[in-house]
Formats: C-alpha cells, sequence, structure tokens
C-alpha cells in the first residue's frame, strides 16, 4: 500500500531551518536556542521585527528557547531608557515574554574578562601600545598586508601584567588596548590582530565603575552566545565579515557546542523611513508627535496606529527569510493588517465629514433600535441596536447637487438604501452663502426596512449613516506616507522629502454611540473608510480620537 502524503514534506523550509535541521540530524544540536541582541540606545522598529519574530520563531518551532539578550557592553552609546521600551516591544510582539527569558551582556563582563586572560595564556592576545592612528596604518589595505605590531612578541607574563594593570586604571584612555594574535596578512581585514578591548574610564548604566575597560563588539559577542549556550545566532549580512573571527573567538577559547552564525538578508520597505538618525530629527524638529507618531514604524508606532503582532508576523513571514537583499512593500504591510482585522473587528457607522439629513416623513423626535450584524462575515460576533431617527449624518460625498455619469448616490430625485436601514429618497435640499449644502431632505419608504425581505424595487447606492441624536462627535486622523513618493525618501542634501499631507486631521466626526466605549486601542471597521484605532496617546471619554490604521481598498496582491 502507498503511504499517504506526509503533509509535512509540503511547508517549504527557509535556508536556515534548512542548517538547523541538518545539525539536528547531524547529532550537533540539542537543543535550539536563538536570541535577538538589541543594543539599548534607540526604539526598535519594523526591521527589529524580522530578526525578532525570526529569532523567536525558529526557537518555538524547534521547542527551543528564544533570548532577548541586551547587547549593553557599549557604555559610551547607551541609555538604560531604552530598556524598558524594548521589552515592551519584544514583549508585544512574541505575545509573552518571560523574565527569565532576558539576558544582559554587561552581566559577563567578568567572563570576558576571564576569556581574554586564557587568550592571553595561550598566547593568542598581546597588549600593544600603538595609537588607534598607528594600529590603522599597520592594518595595511585590501591590497597590502598589514604590518606586525612591535608589540606583537611580547611575552606572555609582560601581557598579563599589563592588562591587569590596564583593568586596575593605571593607563589613560586609548594609551593601550588588547588585540588579538592572528593574522595581519589576512585577506579578512577582521582578522588582522583586531582589538579585544579597550580602556574607557565611562560610567556603566548597569556595572557603574567596576571596569574602566570593556570589550569590543567583535570579541563580546560570540563570548555572549556561547554563555547562553545559543545554538543558532543569526544576524544580518554586514556580520558575514565578522563570522571568521566570531568562530577563531569560540574555537580558542574552547566553548563546547559553539555557537553557529548564520547571516540572512535585512528587512527594508520601500520608501519608509528607518534610520535612527533621521527619525530621532523629526521627533526633535517637531515634524512628528515623538517616536510612536503613526506614521512612523517603529514598533511603538505601529502598534500605536492599530497594527496588530499577527499582522507584523504575518507581514515579515511574506517577505521571506533570505540572503538576497531586497526591499518590500508597505502596501504588503498594510494587506496582512487588513486580513487579520477583516473577520475580527465590528463594522460599524462613521460619518467623518458629516451633513444632515432630514426625513421628512419619519415621525418626529422618535428613536428605533435597528438590529445590525457586527461582522457580516463573521456571523459569531452576533448583533447590535444601532439607533435610527429623523435626522441623521451622512458624508458629504454620498450627496450631489448635479451627479455626473455612474453617480449611484443621493442626488434630488434619487433613492438609495440608508445601511442597514430603509430607502430614502431626495426630495430637496439647502446650502448656505458659499453654495455648500447644509441639508439634505428626503422621505423614507417603511417598507423598505433591511431584513424585511423587501422586493418590490432595487436601488443602486447603499450609504452609511449616524443618528444625530445619539451620535457622539469625535476626532479621527487620517495618515499618508511621511515621505514624498514623487520626489523619493532623500533630497540632495541627504534630508527627509516631507509629504506636507501625511496628517489630516478631521475635528467633526460622528460616530455611532456605541464606539463611545472604545479604550485605547480598540480598533474597528468604520463601514466605507477603513479601519481605525482609538488613540493610545491623546482618546479619552470625552474627546475620541481615532487613528485610521489603513483605507479598505487593496493596492497589494498576494501571490
Ligand atoms: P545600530 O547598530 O546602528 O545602533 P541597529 O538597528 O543595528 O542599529 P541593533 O540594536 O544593533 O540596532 O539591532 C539589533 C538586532 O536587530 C541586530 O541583530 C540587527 O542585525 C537586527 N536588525 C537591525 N535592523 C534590521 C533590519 N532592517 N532587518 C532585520 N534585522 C535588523
Ligand atoms: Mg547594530
Amino acid at each position: 500500500m502507498s503511504s499517504p502524503v506526509d503533509e509535512k514534506d509540503t511547508v517549504s523550509h527557509n535556508f536556515i531551518e534548512n542548517i538547523i535541521d541538518k545539525d539536528i540530524s547531524e547529532g550537533r544540536c540539542k537543543k535550539v536556542i536563538t536570541r535577538f541582541p538589541p543594543e539599548p540606545n534607540g526604539y526598535l522598529h519594523i526591521g527589529h521585527a524580522k530578526s525578532i519574530v525570526l529569532n523567536s520563531g525558529i526557537a518555538k518551532e524547534y521547542g527551543g528557547v528564544f533570548h532577548l539578550r541586551f547587547d549593553d557592553t557599549n557604555p559610551m552609546k547607551e541609555e538604560a531608557g531604552f530598556v524598558n521600551s524594548i521589552i515592551e516591544d519584544v514583549k508585544w510582539i512574541c505575545g509573552d515574554l518571560d523574565t527569565d527569558q532576558i539576558y544582559y551582556a554587561s552581566e559577563y563582563f567578568d567572563t570576558m574578562y576571564e576569556c581574554a586572560i586564557k587568550l592571553i595564556k595561550k598566547g593568542k592576545a598581546y597588549v600593544c601600545d600603538l595609537s588607534a592612528d598607528e594600529i590603522r596604518q599597520y592594518r595595511g589595505t585590501l591590497k597590502e598586508p598589514g604590518k606586525p605590531s612591535p608589540y606583537r612578541e611580547r611575552p606572555i607574563e609582560e601581557n598579563l601584567d599589563l592588562f591587569e594593570r590596564m583593568r586596575s586604571g593605571e593607563f589613560e584612555d586609548g594609551s593601550k588596548v588588547l588585540r588579538a594574535k592572528i593574522d595581519m596578512a589576512s585577506p579578512n581585514m577582521n582578522m588582522r590582530d583586531p582589538v579585544l578591548y579597550r580602556i574607557a574610564t565611562v560610567t556603566h548604566h548597569n556595572s557603574g565603575d567596576k571596569w574602566c575597560i570593556y570589550p569590543m563588539y567583535d570579541f563580546a559577542h560570540p563570548i555572549e552566545d556561547a554563555v547562553e549556550g545559543i545554538s543558532h545566532s543569526l544576524c544580518t549580512l554586514e556580520f558575514e565579515d565578522h563570522r571568521p573571527l566570531y568562530d577563531w573567538v569560540v574555537d580558542e577559547l574552547e566553548f563546547e557546542n559553539p555557537p553557529k552564525q548564520i547571516e540572512f538578508a535585512k528587512l527594508y520597505l520601500t520608501n519608509v523611513v528607518t534610520g535612527k538618525r533621521y527619525i530621532k530629527k523629526l521627533v526633535e524638529d517637531g515634524v512628528v508627535d515623538g517616536w510612536d507618531d503613526p506614521r512612523l514604524v517603529s514598533i511603538a508606532a505601529l502598534r500605536r496606529r492599530g497594527f496588530t503582532p499577527e499582522s507584523i508576523r504575518n507581514f515579515i513571514t511574506l517577505s521571506g527569510i533570505s540572503k538576497a537583499q531586497s526591499s518590500s512593500d508597505y502596501a504588503m504591510l498594510e494587506y496582512c493588517i487588513r486580513e487579520d482585522l477583516k473577520m475580527k473587528r465590528p463594522r460599524m457607522m462613521a460619518v467623518l465629514d458629516p451633513v444632515k439629513l432630514i426625513i421628512t416623513n419619519y415621525p418626529e423626535s422618535e428613536i428605533e433600535y435597528l438590529d445590525v450584524a457586527n461582522n457580516q462575515e463573521n456571523e459569531a460576533m452576533g448583533l447590535r441596536k444601532v439607533p435610527f431617527g429623523r435626522e441623521l449624518y451622512i458624508d458629504r460625498a454620498d450627496f450631489m447637487i448635479e451627479p455626473p455619469k455612474k453617480y449611484f448616490r443621493l442626488y434630488p430625485g434619487n433613492e438609495v438604501r440608508l445601511m442597514n436601514a430603509y430607502f430614502v429618497k431626495c426630495t430637496g435640499y439647502e446650502t448656505d452663502g458659499q453654495g455648500n449644502v447644509t441639508k439634505i431632505y428626503c422621505t423614507y419608504d417603511p417598507e423598505t426596512k433591511s431584513g424585511s425581505g423587501f422586493t418590490g424595487r432595487k436601488v443602486k447606492g447603499t450609504i452609511h449613516w449616524v443618528c444625530a441624536e445619539t451620535a457622539e462627535k469625535a476626532e479621527v486622523r487620517l495618515y499618508e506616507n511621511i515621505v514624498d513618493e514623487e520626489k523619493g525618501v532623500y533630497n540632495e542634501n541627504g534630508e527627509i522629502n516631507l509629504n506636507p499631507d501625511s496628517l489630516t486631521v478631521l475635528e467633526n466626526c460622528y460616530i455611532e454611540p456605541a464606539l463611545a466605549e472604545a479604550l485605547p486601542m480598540d480598533s474597528f471597521q468604520f463601514v466605507r473608510h477603513g479601519y481605525f484605532c482609538a488613540d493610545s496617546k491623546d482618546s479619552a471619554k470625552d474627546h475620541l480620537v481615532f487613528n485610521r490604521i489603513v483605507s479598505l481598498k487593496n493596492s497589494y496582491k498576494p501571490g
């Protein structure tokens, strides 16, 4: 008998999973442990989300463990203030994160120091008195080999003594470094006796003044990975040339089951600004409302805008994991959030640019409550009561005095359906001095109530509305790309070409009363307008503020 097709065979693995599969099947890896290693020197953005999703996803897939490890070994660049925002962001993307998954590289300073001593004792590291400039000159170029430092052959005892005195603060910053003794003629510049430790009399946010020597990234990182038992150290392509040094460090230090570094391509978004330097300037210049301004793609901004972790994870998966540099489209991210919210969120009525509609044959001061499905595509979401009355608001764009051809919404003499309610026929309107429509008059036909099974006649247009008497006021913020896409991201001075219309604030919107209960971060579909989320910073019971997450129209086609 032929065996049924194994479902697992049909799921294609990315190149990293293929490597891990092999390491497991050949006995090199007993447990998959991965890590995301941010420096606490800024906010995380959508690019970092790729690394978080990849690393945490791999750990989960293989029943392993994922570490968030702060790469806080450089006392010059860090601010402790970023630690909490990074934890919050990683937690949000992953869904959960236990405190025992959080690590700090600065807690390994003692181990790193011992590792350096071990290298010195093996004759693999030496104290060098050349200045930074001299070290650069001695290093040579891609075409020429470097020259050995005059201190390269210092005896081991002297190196141990000098390194100990470096540690005890005897020497000035920059006067001595510890270097690996590898190969001054290596075609890989990183292998030409790289610096391992430098003197820096700086207070560290975690270790305080305990240390005045600090390890360099290329030395610290592999030790951090090895100490934590990381099996696969997934990093971005710029570290490819550093891999021989990574391997040298874990090899010379004789770690059992050393970690394996694998590089993948960064995530780039077309026409989107992610660089810390640029965003910092936008914040400082007051162009945006902080790092979490919903027009930005920091994780805090995406969260405030109303993106969900599921949508971000799907976006990363759709973008794919490979070694080839490429750029993803923001429209794909929008597709992912629409897909995620479509079945999960109630579809409510909101009028963003209101004009009054009066139904002259509807009883005065009567309010009736209509049963409306929360989500027509998801019955499980049930029904809600929506008030209806004689005076409504509709969106200005749904009425025209002189309509063009194929305009099926409201105009004098035309009949449309009021969504979830009745047919109304326009009988007249009023305008102000400038010709702006101020009131629209209609009659309704009680026979045509939605759900009544009325089949007498058909109309071509359906428009949404809210009942004027019970409506709540709200502010709605519409967002466009902060970059002027026509001009490209940067101008000739390296500054961002700003889109002057990236934010539109609509202050006089009317929403159905159920929306007044919205809590910060709650999201909804506003029918015909898109998906919206109550702003976590500014929305309050007496001043509701909604952000448009995304409009309904789809410019991205999957597959
Ligand atoms: P910098 O090092 O310039 O301060 P960074 O964005 O590299 O900025 P890190 O804190 O070093 O910040 O990044 C943490 C991790 O996120 C690194 O492993 C890095 O490779 C990864 N990462 C950063 N940007 C991206 C990106 N666009 N796509 C995928 N991974 C990224
Ligand atoms: Mg970095």
